[in-house]
């Protein structure tokens, strides 16, 4: 069975855009996944954790014949190969895969939580989302990102940094 998934990537160490990149390259490599659309690249002043570098911010829509436990552990792969290190909690990091829709499921396990607890709250997700998907919804309430968007306060942390272009999914990747 195909599923749908919607992720979010970010980087805010050395090369930013290398980092993405390299991370969306590795995702559509992987013979189980396409990655079908690619948000504008957006940057974003670090939320939680604030004294660190700003992050580039996508959202990235695929399909996959993984299950959510097994495109996590891809996500998390992903981030081992691009020398991730955990330091600090919301820290920097040089790649940050985040699970945040498969298809229209509700998913609580120890290790999985889908819809991303914390996308509501996130303008850095919910911008470049509802840029790819303007018609998409919240599962659990059918709730529309547009509305949710409306009312996230910090919206102005989050610029447009490289426009989506036209056919091509990848472009606006390729430096
Ligand atoms: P946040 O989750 O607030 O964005 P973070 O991305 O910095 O913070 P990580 O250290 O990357 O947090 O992840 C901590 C754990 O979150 C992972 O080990 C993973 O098991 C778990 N997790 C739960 N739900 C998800 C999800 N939807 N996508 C990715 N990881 C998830
Ligand atoms: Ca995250
Ligand atoms: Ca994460």
């Amino acid at each position: 069975m195909t599923s749908t998934a919607y992720l979010s990537l970010g980087s805010n160490l050395d090369d930013r855009l290398l980092y993405l990149r390299e991370a969306v390259q590795l995702l559509h490599g992987d013979q189980h996944i396409e990655v079908s659309d690619i948000s504008s690249l957006y940057e974003t002043d670090p939320v939680g954790y604030t004294n660190q570098g700003n992050f580039l911010n996508i959202v990235v829509e695929l399909k996959t014949t993984y299950t959510a436990e097994q495109l996590l552990s891809v996500c998390q792969s992903i981030e081992n190969t691009l020398g991730r290190k955990r330091v600090i909690r919301w820290g920097p990091r040089t790649v940050d895969l985040d699970i945040l829709l498969f298809n229209h499921e509700n998913i609580e396990t120890d290790d999985l939580s889908v819809p991303h607890p914390r996308m509501h709250e996130r303008a850095f997700v919910i911008i470049p989302l509802v840029e790819i998907e303007p018609n998409i919804q919240l599962p659990t309430s059918g709730q529309s990102f547009n509305e949710i968007l409306e009312r996230i306060p910090d919206k102005e942390g989050v610029r447009l940094w490289k426009r989506k272009n036209g056919e091509d999914v990848f472009e606006h990747l390729e430096s």
